[in-house]
């Protein structure tokens, strides 16, 4: 893999400025920060080449592939046992879910413009996120199944943390890919319906979907591209996973994580993903951040799950490398994917956090529908009581 550039390095970003690291640099290190620049579109290709929708790898047939190559999947020793353990398991309901707060989005709705910057876990890994006057949604599902039909597939164990038609006006959403549990149509269709104006970021190949649903207003991105949205910075990034909605249709459409960088505020959305080496350059590139959003669950068993779903281990070592300065876990305690219980991915969180240094206040497992401030991670009561924590 590529080689990671030194921490003090200031990092050209792909639209050609600098990010913040590089204001501690006096004037007379520009000719040094030229020469990094340089060095650096030598030893980081994939990133520093500018906007170029064509820099995720493809396989021979054309197809999407992770930057690791096509990964050998389980076989059906793995697969079928666990697909029966699946159908076994819908009958039966979990302990250990995550608890949920009330919220009539009045808050949020009032804070849209005023900004407190704040992040609401709705469930699975949709996030509401309040940053420099906008309001965004990552992989939004209000559907109550995250299934091609509606009658049956896993079913959420709680309404979302916050319902659809209480929420503020939507400036963007961001979407890491076509599995059901993340670009859920249906809820697309009623955003855009709500507020025209919302804009939907979608990795490539992926905007004919929200088209043929009269989803207009959609910009497919490429690993690397910048797109802008007032203040904000939307930075389409890699994941290591797969695609398929249909039948014949696996890889043709791509798959992303996001960062989302405000001069205030700095957002990463790791989507899904397995763990691999493009955290480490992202963090280079793109770090640090103050809240990384990492899945958390549906890693077991490992044998299946392992090369496209972290374990909370894994994505606590994520967090490191994207240099997040805390983490916030999601996609776990809202659909049964799995074969761990929903109260493992939590727990094992949390240790996995304190082994590797981070401290009680930057791992945050907050119940669903709860706002948290950015980027102290603190509960909002009351907009009065949360003292413009920015
Ligand atoms: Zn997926």
């Amino acid at each position: 893999m590529r080689s990671k550039p030194k921490r003090s390095t200031p990092i050209p970003t792909a639209s050609g400025s600098t990010t913040a690291g590089a204001t501690v640099l006096g004037r007379s290190a520009a000719p040094r920060t030229i020469a990094l620049a340089l060095l650096l579109l030598l030893v980081v290709p994939a990133f520093a080449q500018g906007p170029d929708p064509t820099r995720q790898p493809r396989s021979d047939d054309g197809r999407f592939t992770n930057l690791a190559g096509d990964l050998e999947r389980a076989g059906p020793g793995v697969t079928v046992p666990f697909f029966l353990r699946r159908i076994a398991k819908t009958f039966a309901t979990p302990e250990g879910l995550p608890p949920r707060v009330e919220n009539d989005g009045a808050f949020l709705r009032e804070n849209a413009r005023a900004s407190i910057p704040t992040i609401t876990w709705i469930g699975h890994a949709t996030m509401l996120v309040q940053m420099e006057h906008q309001t965004f949604l990552t992989d939004p599902i209000w559907a109550e199944r995250a299934s091609p039909v509606p009658f049956a597939g896993p079913k959420r164990f709680h309404p979302p943390g916050v319902a659809l038609e209480d929420l503020p006006p939507i400036d963007f959403v961001v979407i890491s890919h076509n599995h059901y549990d993340h670009l859920d149509l249906e809820t697309l269709v009623a955003l855009s319906r709500r507020n025209p104006g919302t804009k939907f970021y979608v990795p490539l190949e992926n905007a004919g979907l929200l088209r043929e649903e009269g989803v207009s207003n959609v910009e497919e991105m490429g690993w690397g591209q910048v797109a802008h949205s007032g203040d904000l910075e939307i930075h389409c990034l890699p994941t290591q996973h797969w695609s398929r909605r249909g039948l014949f249709d696996g890889m043709k459409a791509l798959w992303a994580s996001w960062a989302i960088l405000g001069p205030s505020e700095r957002f990463y959305f790791a989507g899904d993903t397995g763990y691999f080496d493009g955290f480490a350059d992202i963090g280079a590139r793109l770090g640090p951040f103050d809240v990384a959003a990492v899945p958390i669950g549906a890693y077991r068993p490992r044998a299946m799950m392992k090369i496209f779903h972290m374990d909370p281990a894994e994505a606590v070592q994520a967090g490191r490398d994207l240099e997040a300065r805390a983490l916030i876990g999601m996609h776990y305690g809202t659909f049964d994917l799995s074969d761990e219980p929903p109260s493992d991915p939590p727990l094992l969180f949390r240790s996995a956090g304190r082994v590797a240094g981070y401290d009680e206040s930057q791992i945050w497992l907050p119940p669903i529908g709860q706002v948290l401030a950015l980027p102290t991670g603190k509960p909002v009561l009351d907009p009065a009581e949360s003292g413009g924590s920015g």
